[in-house]
């Protein structure tokens, strides 16, 4: 609770000033606070004469040092390891190594013979698989429940887990079963020297600002990462690990029931648009003046072995279908080439791609932003461009 001392309160007007949800404002020389107020304390930190104080319930969470290590929960769905479970395994290593500790992979799913091998190669110490037939397809209540038992069991300080759909769905879902936080989309980690306290970055307000988030007082410390962000480490088969198998049910404490019947499972056509994989990208933007427009683009991604891929003012504007959009609320991906075509290079369309090895931008306004990243830039229009690149392409091959 926010309290005014009227006593000591001089009227100065810094707080209303300084809330950053424009939740004060001076009524007869004194601060009313209204219902935007998020108790975030900028008010208090800047009251030169302490007139105001934040009365705010801090639950610690028992002994923190009962927790230790990082765990990644490893998405193996239908039969499926997604790469991002190796991905987050290789932040794991690096995380668990600046503070001493083991990396855990906990992998809960069907017919998982072989694939804690895998996860060890690429960076596990210790393996907790739970094998059940009803963990093969997703099921958001079950996996919930086999997360937190797992991560009571195991008492990992950091989890780790994709920004995928299926992640998406249950995990956040399983931090506030735990009494924890969870940061979503987090673009790096870092280990906070003072405390050992986990650094979670990540784009807020519209991408405009990178926001650090540190979850001081519970554990454990949940975070989803995006595929194609964090680096996997190359496979190495020597390396040595333990894999625990668990029951489901002595795990859970019952039987595995799930409120959700699987009827029938259709795969959809996500392969034919993983942008992900693709090492080359030719994305769209609203510089090809319309849905047609992209047909250039497939044809000079098809000589390129490459894939296309839109910004989101092209996607809502209906010329392409959303598993395109590459960006903030898109997809992040790490081609080895990215050819922009009239995109302008808006931050929230960069942060999804500016990992790419080598950028090219066509753009008819010189001042476009996206040259700023671009490795090569071509000044022109599209309808002129394309054309002649597709022709020099094709005399290359
Ligand atoms: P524009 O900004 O309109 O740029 C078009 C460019 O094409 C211009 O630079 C222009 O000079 C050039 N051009 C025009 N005609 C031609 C021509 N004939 N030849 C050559 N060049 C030409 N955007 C994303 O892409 N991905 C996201 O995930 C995303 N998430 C967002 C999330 C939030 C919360 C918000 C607020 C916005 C988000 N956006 C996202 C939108 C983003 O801010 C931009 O509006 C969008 O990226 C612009 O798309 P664009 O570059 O295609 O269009």
């Amino acid at each position: 609770m926010l309290t005014l001392d009227e006593e000591l309160c001089i009227g100065c007007g810094v707080c209303e000033q300084c809330c950053p949800f424009a939740a004060i404002e001076m009524k007869e020389s004194l601060p009313a606070v209204g219902d935007g107020c998020t108790l975030c304390g900028t008010c208090v930190d800047n009251c030169s004469v302490d007139a105001l104080s934040l009365d705010v319930e801090r639950a610690v969470q028992g002994d923190l040092s009962a927790w230790s290590g990082v765990a990644v929960y490893c998405e193996y769905v239908r039969g499926e390891l997604n790469p991002v479970s190796l991905e987050l395994l290789g932040e794991a290593r690096r995380l668990a190594d600046s503070r001493g500790a083991e990396v855990f992979a906990l992998l809960p799913g069907a017919g998982l013979d072989g694939v804690g091998d895998e996860l060890i190669a690429h960076g596990a110490d210790r393996v907790y698989l739970v094998d059940h037939p009803l963990l093969g397809d997703f099921r958001e209540d079950l996996y919930g429940r086999v997360l937190v038992a797992l991560l009571e069991k195991v008492t990992p300080e950091i989890l780790l887990a994709g920004a995928t759909a299926v992640g998406r769905s249950f995990v956040p879902a399983a931090a506030a079963a735990m009494h924890t936080g969870l940061t979503a989309d987090c673009t790096s980690l870092a280990i906070r020297k003072s405390d050992g306290a986990l650094e979670q970055t990540r784009p807020a307000f519209g991408g405009n600002i990178m926001a650090t988030i540190v979850c001081e007082n519970h554990r454990p410390q949940m975070c989803t990462v995006r595929p194609r962000v964090m680096k996997a480490l190359a496979a190495d088969s020597t390396r040595r690990g333990d894999i625990t198998a668990f029951d489901a049910e002595h795990l859970v404490g019952g039987p595995l029931e799930s409120r959700l019947e699987v009827l029938e499972s259709v795969a959809g056509n996500a392969s034919a648009v993983n942008i992900q994989e693709a090492e080359v990208l030719v994305g769209g933007g609203r510089g090809l003046e319309s849905a047609a427009g992209f047909e250039l683009l497939e044809e000079l991604a098809g000589l390129l072995g490459g894939k296309i891929s839109a910004s989101r003012a092209v996607v809502d504007a209906g010329w392409i279908d959303y598993p395109h959009q590459v960006g903030q609320t898109g997809k992040t991906v790490a081609p080895k080439l990215y050819i922009a075509c009239g995109i302008s290079g808006a931050v929230q369309h960069v942060a999804g791609m500016q990992s790419a090895e080598t950028i090219v931008a066509i753009n008819r306004d010189e001042n476009a932003p996206i040259f700023d990243i671009a490795d090569y830039g071509i000044v022109g229009n599209i309808g002129d461009v394309l054309p002649r690149l597709i022709a020099r392409v094709r005399e290359l091959i």
